[in-house]
């Protein structure tokens, strides 16, 4: 079974235009049941970003819940970051945001909708993922940031580049945008494969960002050029981290512990730190009591 997020990230873009990196797409959308649109569902053009997940229980089975009553509460722009142990549920909230299933009891609203009353393609133009594995196709370092968007121009696709802080690394390959990557071309590291999909999130523009934060050791420099990227990309907008290393999320401006019996603390860092409590465990055993 894949990890639920890194499905969903075969989902939510349009799929490329070019024939390439079509096959591939196809693999993934037959295998998948189908969510439909509520026979009243809209369009949503503009959201401010504010989520709601009120009350929400949800299981992959019916006789397992792997979600119990969940209520969270993400302003506009906040970013929030959800830790807590492995199979606690971090990366079954994200993914039903942009409902890659759909809940089984209470609600998930955006700007107070809720987002079974908004066309699933006009939901998850709104939702941006970015995730450790990176789904690239074979075509061009400016198709694959582009990412089947038809009206991107030359010069956003380069700003997006330059954004996610991969426009040197494009300038130095001899065809520069025009190089061919994936399984018939350039090899791209693990941390240009992340930085391009980061730019293409750029270019997206979406109100809402999933980052699913890489749990593999890239060096410390790739690392930081990362860092910076994603905080610039969650500037301004509505941000839910899944996070694995406590140390990247010190900032964030609440953090949300997810256990199996639900969400069992939340607030900053350093409220958290002072009482004592489970994330004061999960950061002491990480760090030791260097704090
Ligand atoms: P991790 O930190 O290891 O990524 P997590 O907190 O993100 O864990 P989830 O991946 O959301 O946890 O898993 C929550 C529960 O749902 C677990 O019991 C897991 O085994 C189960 N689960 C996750 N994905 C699926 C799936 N596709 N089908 C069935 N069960 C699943």
């Amino acid at each position: 079974l894949l990890n639920p997020i890194h499905k969903i990230n075969m989902f939510i873009e349009s799929y490329p235009k070019g024939m390439a990196g079509f096959k591939r797409y196809i693999d993934f959308i037959e295998t998948e049941p189908e969510i439909a649109d509520r026979v009243n569902a809209k369009e949503v053009n503009h959201v401010e970003g504010e989520v709601i997940f009120d009350n929400v229980s949800f299981g992959y089975t019916e006789d397992k819940r792997a979600l119990h009553n969940i209520n969270l509460t993400v302003r506009p722009g906040e970013t929030v970051a959800l830790v807590g142990p492995s199979g606690a549920g971090k990366s079954t909230i994200c993914s039903l945001l942009p409902r890659f299933y759909e809940v089984n009891e209470g609600s998930i609203k955006i700007d107070g909708i809720d987002i079974r009353d908004i066309k699933l393609h006009s939901l998850r133009s709104h939702i941006g993922i970015v995730q450790q594995d990176v789904f690239l196709f074979d075509g061009t370092i400016r198709e694959n940031i582009a990412y089947g968007n038809l009206n991107a121009s030359e010069e956003d696709i380069w700003h997006a580049a330059k954004r996610a802080q991969l426009e040197e690394v494009i300038r130095a390959l001899p065809e520069g945008m025009d190089t061919l990557i994936g399984e018939r071309g350039v090899k791209l590291s693990g941390g240009q494969k992340q930085r391009l999909s980061i730019a293409r999130i750029f270019l997206k523009n979406p109100k809402i960002l999933i980052l699913d934060e890489a749990t593999s050791a890239l060096d410390t420099e790739t690392e930081k050029a990362i860092q910076e990227a994603l905080n610039e990309l969650a500037v301004g907008r509505t941000t839910l981290v899944i996070a694995h290393r406590l140390a990247t999320i010190k900032d964030a401006d609440r953090i949300v512990v997810v256990s199996k019996k639900g969400i069992v603390e939340e607030g900053t860092h350093e409220e958290l730190m002072n009482s004592q409590k489970v994330y004061y465990g999960l950061y002491t055993a990480q760090f030791g009591l260097q704090l």
